[in-house]
């Protein structure tokens, strides 16, 4: 806790909030530093929420809070220490998360299925949607013996269009696995808005849908703070590596590729792994062909244009619109709106029309190489020049770590550069203490005492010992 305050105090772009009980002892605790803040408010549309770790000292249940950045990597949001599994800890571990992120609320919430959870993202999140976690659905429905059941399930889960392709599905799978009526059964049916694509379809997700497997910490890192502390900063190591290449390396576009403008103009504003995912709808657009386009009507619009496409292999058919005044695509599929990135229907229609740019209505900010520009802003932009105050030096300390970090990063990989930018860095450390006139005191602000906090009370149930859950998924009743 002292340390944590003492980030704090020399930080204040660290978050920090705890309660405490009658005896004084530490309740609930919630941290986040900086860049997770920076992170949350960049990426934090969907947002994971697991408490399957309770390996700490106190055998409390610990909250991490995650989510994708614009690299498709995981970052952590916040991290909580909360007394117990109630709503109310819920509760109050996701209003930290909005504070820290100064309003910032998520459009979607992944969790294990904790019914308790489950009513604190209503209370709070009222307009969010709730999504259960694939790997938590999957180990329950392994957990019933049920292996053959799941190539299935996945179908029912990720394959079908509509809602009505969805019943027919289930409708097979359980019959043919003669599982009709168990009551494992029923409850997956009865959360089934929480896991179809059918009935999720147009609600943003970026591609999340698990929890554990992208955290992947290993236990001995939650059960110490301060391992986990350098695991996440080991992450960000990773990150800052593609940050360079996003910036340095430009992918290969072959020449004679139909597409070869529009992967040009992708590239250059799309990251690299974000330029992937296009990339491939680009090449999964092969199967669909522009069957014909509806002229506007006498009167109306000239350049809004709808457009039939069909799937070459199964004669599905797809409904793509494009508006030219608004530079934007709408298409049935709705993969815009889930996941973030133009469909292969789009590109059907843009290779149709002979396209080179994507319309900018449809590259979502979150995946691009200038997604956290906003939030790494140079705080001297503001006209800030006289102010000194400990917020204004706070800032200017994390936008020139943001500038440096790359290049330190860089320097490192081999003893010449090494000792170069240690040499230049020694220079420069001595130019700026001359024209300080030695001053570099500049931390004015009193440090405020650490508060005394007790030790939180031991846990003593053995409920959730282990990483993993006896009941992994509680889905939540039919509608
Ligand atoms: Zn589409």
């Amino acid at each position: 806790m002292a340390y944590l305050l003492g980030k704090q105090q020399n930080n204040p772009s660290f978050f920090v909030e705890y309660t405490q009980d009658e005896h004084e002892r530490l309740d609930k605790l919630f941290w986040c530093d900086g860049q997770s803040r920076n992170d949350y408010k960049a990426f934090g549309h969907v947002l994971a929420f697991d408490t399957t770790y309770k390996c700490n000292a106190y055998r409390k249940p610990f909250v991490v809070l995650v989510g994708v950045n614009h690299n498709r990597k995981t970052v952590v949001f916040g991290c909580a220490l909360i007394v117990d599994e109630k709503t109310e800890s819920f509760v109050w571990v996701l209003n930290q998360m909005i504070k820290a992120g100064e309003g910032f609320k998520p459009l979607t919430v992944i969790t294990d299925g904790d019914r308790a959870m489950a009513c604190a993202i209503k209370e709070v999140l009222p307009e969010a949607r709730h999504r259960l976690c694939l790997w938590h659905l999957m180990r329950n429905i392994q957990g019933h013996g049920q292996n053959g059941f799941s190539s299935g399930f996945m179908t029912c889960v990720n394959k079908c269009h509509t809602i009505e392709d969805f019943e027919v599905a289930w409708k097979e799978l359980i019959t043919h696995h003669k599982v009709e009526g168990e009551k494992w059964v029923e409850e997956l049916y009865d959360s089934r808005e929480k896991w179809s694509e059918a009935h999720m379809r147009g609600y943003f997700f970026g591609g999340l849908y698990e929890i554990i497997t992208r955290m992947n910490f290993p236990i001995d890192v939650l059960s110490n703070f301060f391992l986990l502390f350098l695991a996440i900063e080991q992450r960000r190591f990773d990150d800052r590596e593609d940050e360079y290449k996003n910036i340095h390396e430009f992918p290969h576009v072959p020449k004679g590729d139909c597409f070869r403008d529009l992967q040009i103009a992708a590239a250059n504003v799309y990251t690299k792994a974000s330029f992937m995912v296009v990339k491939r709808e680009m090449k999964r657009e092969s199967n669909y062909v522009v069957m014909n386009c509806d002229q506007p009507e006498k009167g109306k619009k000239k350049d809004i244009v709808t457009y039939h496409i069909r799937d070459v292999r199964t004669k599905a058919k797809f409904v793509a619109v494009h508006d030219d005044t608004h530079k934007s695509m709408y298409c049935c599929c709705l993969k815009l709106e889930s996941i973030g990135y133009p469909c292969r229907h789009m590109f059907a229609v843009m290779k149709y029309k002979g396209m080179k740019e994507i319309p900018p209505g449809c590259i979502v900010q979150r995946w691009l190489k200038l997604a956290k520009a906003n939030y790494a802003k140079d705080p001297t932009d503001e006209n800030k020049e006289d102010d000194n105050s400990r917020e204004t030096i706070a800032a200017r300390r994390a936008h020139l770590s943001y500038i440096l970090k790359p290049i330190i990063d860089i320097a490192v990989r081999s003893a010449d550069t090494y000792t170069e930018l240690k040499e230049m860095f020694g220079k420069l450390t001595l130019s700026v203490k001359e024209k300080l006139g030695g001053g570099c005191n500049s931390d004015t602000k009193e440090k405020k005492p650490l508060l005394g906090i007790g030790n939180p009370e031991v846990v003593t149930s053995q409920k959730g010992l282990s990483k993993k859950r006896k009941t992994p998924l509680k889905p939540k009743g039919g509608r």
